[in-house]
């Protein structure tokens, strides 16, 4: 009873009575990837903004649709209507601040019977969860058991990739294991973002259970939206500034530290620019320190700069001024900052892992290069400075399959297309 009273304090503004829709609703669940929050920062990357980007493009479609995510501040508003009919909706589950994924286990019965509350109170009934990452997974578990909803989820990491052949692994590492093996074989229907994450995940997750592929989507329009021309005035760039790339969290599998080693082996003069990163302490700092140690001891300085987290609404005047945009990950499931360069028209070289393997194809719409290796990576740099009329027709490649197979309507339908095979509307609102 306490658990329902705090709840239903921290949403003053929910209707009691049951709400009456004949919109499908859907609830999609981020325990630790708050949609509404800035990106860039710790534990803030491309799972906040699947799930932000899809919520709002299936409400388009004229689904009601709740994201579900964990208050992390005091501060923070209970409910955000980020677009007509999708709302980011923050329970209480543990402290409200920052708490790393690895801490976060602890917190999820709480958080399943704060989603429990909130529905019981508003009345807002769903036909399916669509549950992102393992922690959400486990939420989506319960529910699932408890109320019969149906669950599609979406991995966005896979402990046993990230594990490797450690044998030693800490009690949650094994945990998890477990968990995402169990969405694995129990969701409805898992949502691989490239034909490789699929392949990994029969591989070394498990032969059961149902999946189906759908990429991630992108906002095309909006990343082609600023011309080189203004981009690099606003960024001050002079018009034979070469400008190399990195947009993302700071994180070692990110490979940034490959990307700083290949820029050293680098004639000048060139301009390194690293965005994302937040300014806190935490995992994500420490890497930065990481690589500022780094930057220093190769004398690369003067050219580098730590922009800090960048909003999306400024992002396309960075990718549009760059002259390449290097993903240097050493794992990605999808990697959406490779999809977002392509969609301004900017050349991407990434790493030939997971699904980068799938958004670009090699030496037509981009090019791979071995994870881990400054080598190949500086050779491909110093390709793009010295033959851009090739690198340009890549980029137009490059753009077209962004336009073709990325952009986020389009994914969307298809998602919104699996929601209706798992959870048609006939089974509607009668689970709580
Ligand atoms: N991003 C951002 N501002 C930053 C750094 C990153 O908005 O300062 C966004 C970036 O545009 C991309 C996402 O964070 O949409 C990162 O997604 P990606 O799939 O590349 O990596 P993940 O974070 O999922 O590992």
């Amino acid at each position: 009873m306490d658990r329902l009273h705090s709840v239903l304090s921290a949403h003053p503004t929910t209707p009691q009575s049951p709400v009456q829709s004949t919109k499908p609703a859907y609830a999609l669940i981020s325990v630790h990837g708050d949609p509404a929050t800035e990106l860039g920062k710790e534990g803030a990357g491309g799972q906040n903004l699947y799930v932000r980007s899809l919520g709002i493009a299936l409400a388009k479609r004229g689904c009601q649709v709740d994201l579900f995510t964990r208050r992390e501040d005091p501060k923070q508003a209970a409910i955000v209507e980020l677009a007509p009919g999708c709302r980011t909706i923050r329970l209480d589950a543990g402290p409200a601040r920052f708490i790393p994924r690895t801490e976060l286990f602890g917190y999820l019965p709480e958080f399943v019977e704060a989603w429990l509350a909130f529905v019981q109170h508003s009345g807002q009934a769903y036909e399916l969860l669509h549950t992102n990452y393992w922690l959400s997974g486990w939420v989506g578990l319960q529910l699932k058991a408890r109320l019969g909803l149906p669950q599609v989820h979406t991995f966005h990491s896979i402990g046993a990739v990230k594990y490797g052949a450690t044998d030693r692994l800490a009690l949650i590492a094994q945990t998890r294991l477990e968990v995402e093996q169990r969405c694995l074989e129990q969701a409805d229907c898992v949502i691989a973002t490239s034909p490789q994450e699929a392949i990994t995940l029969r591989q070394l997750v498990s032969r059961n259970g149902q999946i189906r592929v759908i990429p991630c989507g992108t906002n095309v329009q909006h990343f082609a939206s600023v011309s080189k021309a203004l981009a690099r005035k606003q960024l001050k760039l002079t018009p034979d500034t070469r400008m190399i790339l990195y947009v993302g969290r700071f994180d070692r599998r990110k490979g940034i530290e490959t990307l700083v080693e290949a820029c050293a082996k680098l004639p000048y003069p060139f301009q390194l620019y690293l965005v994302g990163g937040s300014r806190s302490h935490g995992s994500d700092a420490n890497e930065q320190a990481r690589i500022r140690a780094i930057v220093q001891a190769l004398g690369l300085e003067a050219v580098t700069v730590f922009t800090g987290p960048i909003s999306q609404a400024q992002l396309p005047t960075y990718y549009a001024a760059a002259n390449v945009c290097v993903v240097p990950s050493y794992y990605e499931p999808f990697g959406l900052v490779a999809i977002e360069a392509m969609a301004a028209g900017t050349p991407v070289i990434a790493s030939n892992v997971g699904g980068l393997r799938h958004s670009i194809i090699h030496n037509e719409t981009g090019v791979l290069v071995p994870p881990c290796n400054d080598e190949h990576l500086a050779a491909a740099i110093a390709d793009v400075f010295a033959d851009p009329e090739r690198w340009q027709l890549l980029a137009e490649a490059g753009q077209q399959r962004v336009q073709s197979h990325f952009s986020v309507s389009a994914v969307a339908a298809q998602v919104h297309q699996l929601y209706q095979c798992v959870a048609p509307l006939s089974s509607l609102k009668s689970a709580v």
